[in-house]
């Protein structure tokens, strides 16, 4: 099988960002060679150490979904198709009445960027070297956010709500990658992986969930809990009941002892 998952309140804890409860699920997985895939909105700067701290050698889903990030790709570090510079000259040349209306991270420091996100300043730098989006403030009225909005799509770019951001992108989402970089690491290993595993704890996640042969909600005391997905009442989406790296453990744990012996799983 192959593993797709969210990292913050989900293989990490939300405010340490410690991952050390998920390590037995973690070392069973790598015992049965099954590749394990981070999708989080975080950038490639941002989880380049991560990766190495988890000793994952598999291309990352980074931004939402924007991009994908491979510093162990087989023909050295691959971060394809970034397009931030692009974004960002579409936004330099918004019209006058709607560039006042958007501030992106390219138009704040570290100093700002940390207040707005809750980062450590370290982090928000590293979350300001962006490949594949921009979030930003958006202060205009909805009349301007569909003005820019359609001056967007002209230049095949999107803008979407994330919480209190505006985010500019190609569009893209954790889902919509998940087949393309699964097709990444068969080639590389030159095998078939099925199925699909995915754990996420928010709604930013839902889809990702939803796609998977497998998905796991795991559970995050810091927000209400998601309506119900598809796929739950067939029991194909589960719910943890221990938050972060505790409940993701669990559930892959489980997960392996179903899997373990059917004819879904031949790792
Ligand atoms: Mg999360």
């Amino acid at each position: 099988m192959i593993v797709f998952t969210d990292l913050d309140g989900t293989l990490l804890e939300p405010d340490t960002c410690d991952h050390h409860a998920a390590l037995p699920a973690l070392a069973a997985l790598a015992a049965r060679a099954v590749p394990v895939v981070v999708a989080t909105d975080r950038t490639a700067a941002e989880i380049g150490p991560v990766l190495v701290e988890l000793k994952l050698d598999t291309p990352a889903i980074v931004e939402n979904g924007g991009g994908v990030f491979w510093p162990a790709a087989p023909a050295g570090p691959a971060e394809a198709d970034a397009c931030y510079d692009e974004i960002r000259a579409c936004l330099d040349a918004l019209p006058a009445r709607l560039k006042g209306c958007f501030a992106g991270f390219g138009d704040m420091d570290a100093r700002r960027i940390a207040a707005l996100t809750g980062l450590n300043r370290a982090r928000a730098a590293r979350a300001s070297r962006r490949g594949f989006s921009e979030p930003g403030l958006f202060t205009g009225s909805e009349t301007q956010l569909v003005a820019l909005r359609r001056h967007l799509a002209a230049h095949g770019l999107c803008a979407e709500r994330h919480g209190r951001f505006l985010t500019v992108s190609r569009g893209g989402s954790k889902a919509g990658r998940m087949n393309a970089v699964r097709a990444l690491v068969e080639r590389r290993d030159g095998r078939r992986y099925w199925p699909l595993v995915a754990l996420g704890d928010a709604e930013e996640d839902r889809e990702m969930l939803e796609a998977a042969d497998y998905g796991v909600v795991v559970a995050n005391p810091a927000h209400p809990p998601l309506a119900e997905l598809d796929g739950e009442r067939e029991g194909r989406v589960i719910r943890t009941e221990l938050p972060g790296p505790m409940g993701w453990n669990a559930a892959m744990i489980e997960i392996l002892r179903r899997l373990a012996g059917s004819a879904e799983f031949d790792a």
